[in-house]
Order: structure tokens, then sequence, then C-alpha cells
């Protein structure tokens, strides 16, 4: 989608601190950090949100569950665990519209969230 600010960053359209990258996926340090370790895990493909997928979209879900648990373990923060967490819609906190799952670390995260 040409004016989605994620789709310009898989497209290197606009920077952004990719730590990770395949056929699939892109993989970047949120703008806004709310943990020592903020990473968003995007597809490639642009879906408004979780709401969107269908079928075989659904993949996409295991591929990024995968790099979420790779990731912990190259960044060394599997053993003190970490947050895989995708807003959906406006009470869930969604801003931006192209489906994405914040990945964080690197502190002891409180529950329930706000
Ligand atoms: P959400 O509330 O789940 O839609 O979260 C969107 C996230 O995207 C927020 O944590 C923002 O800080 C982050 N964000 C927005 N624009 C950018 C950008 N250009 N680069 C990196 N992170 C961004
Ligand atoms: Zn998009």
């Amino acid at each position: 989608m040409s004016d989605c600010v994620f789709c310009k960053i898989a497209n290197k359209e606009i920077d952004a601190d990719i730590i990770y990258e395949d056929q699939h996926l892109v993989v970047f340090k949120d703008l806004k950090p709310a943990s020592p370790v903020h990473l968003l895990i995007i597809p490639k493909k642009h879906y408004p949100s979780l709401l969107e997928l269908n079928g075989d979209d659904f993949e996409i879900t295991g591929r990024i569950n995968a790099a979420a648990v790779r990731i912990a373990r190259d960044m060394g923060f599997v053993e003190k665990g970490f947050r895989l967490v995708c807003n959906c819609g406006s009470d869930g906190g969604q801003v931006v519209n192209h489906l994405h799952y914040h990945l964080l670390a690197g502190r002891e995260l409180q529950w329930p969230p706000g």
C-alpha cells in the first residue's frame, strides 16, 4: 500500500533499523521503545490487521512466532523471557494499520497492560 509506513519500511522507501529480513518478513527497532528491546515484526505483504488474514495467510503468524524465538536466542534474552504481542483494532491499541507484532524484552514487563 503506497501510503503505509510499514510497507515503505519493507520496500526501503524510508529508513528503519532493520535487524532481520527474509522473503516473508522484516524485523526492525521500534521508533519509541517501551523496553530495552522493542522490535516490530511485520509481514512484507500488506494486511491491515490480523482480521484480514484468511486460510493460508495465517502461515505468516507461524513465521513471525518462529522469528521471535530465533531472535530471542540470537540476542540472548531467551532465558529471561520476552513478550510477543499483536495489537488489533482500536480497543487493542492498534495505531499502524499494517499487521505487526511487538517483541518486547530486557525488563520485567507488567501484567495486565494498561
Ligand atoms: P501499534 O500501536 O501496535 O499500532 O504500534 C505501532 C508501533 O509502531 C508503535 O510502537 C510506534 O512507535 C511504531 N512506529 C511507528 N512508526 C514507526 C517507524 N517509522 N519506525 C519504527 N517504528 C515505528
Ligand atoms: Zn502496509
